[in-house]
């Protein structure tokens, strides 16, 4: 994959989970902000990538900020989020979407998930609200946008924020529509594993001008608008730099081809044997979603999930990465004390539990090869035959 002459007796190319796609263009344009001198947070690529990344979503507003955890922490602060309020974020999610809740000082309630999709389940957001919620975080997860109409209805009728987080889920669409576009304002991150990648960045987007306002205001220190150097509010640094938006740039100009690529090795797993074999099945898909290909996960059957570390650790010694799916944040010491809901009104978030532990995600970058794929297959039932080995001597 990355050397091309390799001879027999080389160990084959380590396959990671998740590789960046970048072109000679991006270096050029990286290059081209360097050489301006404009290597700091004003530039000709900020505008541009902000512009760009506002008509993709297809919404009037995009704010570029320092990465997806500060874009969540500026969006609540800006609408004055804090230690009286409770937000429902899905507990099946990355730990950033709660931190940033509890960065703002508000509360987290986790609601539970779909046990197909793994996205937050909406009947449970409807019986998680009180009189102190203010907001809602919807995350499309590993690609696959959540049914965002109801979502905003019920927020809507109960006049609540509805925040999209939509780090790993650039350009899909639910019922049609784009994600950043449904909910009060999204959110979006350029990690180096994303999507699209700006090295670290992140951006917020929303169709509310004075919202617009009060997020740049807020980036840049709090400083007036027209009297330099008095900041009326504190105030962050949360902005991007014109090197990271000009690499933004270029990634969001190849965002048909980067989608179309990671597509390709998506369907190239399912065609193969791991769903034929082991019965395993790929990101889900919503009849009424359009999700995007992030990361290739599978949900293992339950008599492998239950060998899932072991397999882990085989398929590592031959060379080939693969990620557990995140742990639920109400398992972990800083998140476990928050109120929890499932969809009957219950504190157990079976659903949320179960997809935890039989998720896996495999080496899923745009390049590699149908023979890389082939290899991660066998590999995988390599690892397979060992805990069956393992079980007949036990
Ligand atoms: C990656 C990610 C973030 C955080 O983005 P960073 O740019 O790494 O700060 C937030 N939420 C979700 C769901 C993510 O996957």
């Amino acid at each position: 994959m990355l050397l091309s002459n390799t001879s027999a007796m080389d160990p084959p190319p380590f396959l990671p989970v998740a590789e960046p796609d970048l072109s000679v263009r991006e270096e050029e344009a990286v290059l081209d902000a360097v050489r301006s001198g404009w290597v700091s947070s004003l530039g000709r690529y900020i505008d541009e990538f902000e512009d760009s990344f506002a008509t993709f979503c297809e919404v009037p507003y995009a704010v570029s900020v320092s990465n997806g955890t500060t874009a969540l922490h500026l969006l609540q602060v800006a609408k004055g989020i804090g230690p009286t309020d409770e937000v429902i974020v899905p507990s099946l999610t990355f730990v950033a979407t709660a931190a940033a809740v509890r960065h703002a000082g508000a509360t987290p309630v986790f609601v539970d998930c779909d046990p197909i999709l793994g996205t937050l389940d909406v009947k449970a957001v409807a019986r998680a609200i009180t009189e102190k919620t203010r907001a809602i975080i919807a995350v499309h997860l590993y690609g696959h946008p959540v049914d965002m109409q109801p979502l905003r209805a019920l927020a809507d009728k109960h006049g609540l924020f509805l925040i999209e987080d939509a780090a790993e889920a650039h350009g899909a669409r639910c019922r049609g529509a784009r994600v950043g576009s449904l909910g009060h304002a999204a959110t979006f991150s350029f990690y180096g594993n994303k999507i699209l990648t700006t090295g670290e960045g992140g951006m917020i987007v929303t169709d509310d001008p004075a919202l617009d306002a009060r997020l740049r205001f807020l980036r840049d220190h709090a400083m007036d608008k027209t009297r330099r150097y008095w900041h009326p509010e504190i105030g962050f640094n949360y902005r991007m730099t014109n090197l990271q938006a000009a690499l933004g740039t270029v990634q969001l100009s190849r965002y048909d081809e980067i989608t179309a690529r990671r597509q390709t090795v998506l369907d190239r797993y399912r065609q193969g044997v791991l769903t034929s074999r082991f019965g395993i099945s790929f990101n889900p898909s919503a009849s009424w979603a359009n999700p995007v290909p992030w990361l290739v996960t599978a949900v293992l059957p339950e008599a492998l999930a239950s060998h899932r570390k072991e397999i882990r650790h085989s398929m590592r010694v031959y060379g080939v990465d693969t990620r557990p799916f995140f742990i639920p944040m109400h398992l972990m010491p800083p998140y476990a004390n928050f109120r929890r809901v499932a969809a009957d009104g219950s504190d157990q978030l079976v659903a949320t539990e179960a997809l935890a532990a039989r998720g896996l995600n495999l080496p899923s970058s745009g390049n590699l090869t149908t023979a890389d794929i082939e290899r991660v297959a066998e590999v995988f039932e390599a690892a397979t035959k060992k805990i069956a080995t393992h079980s007949k001597q036990a």
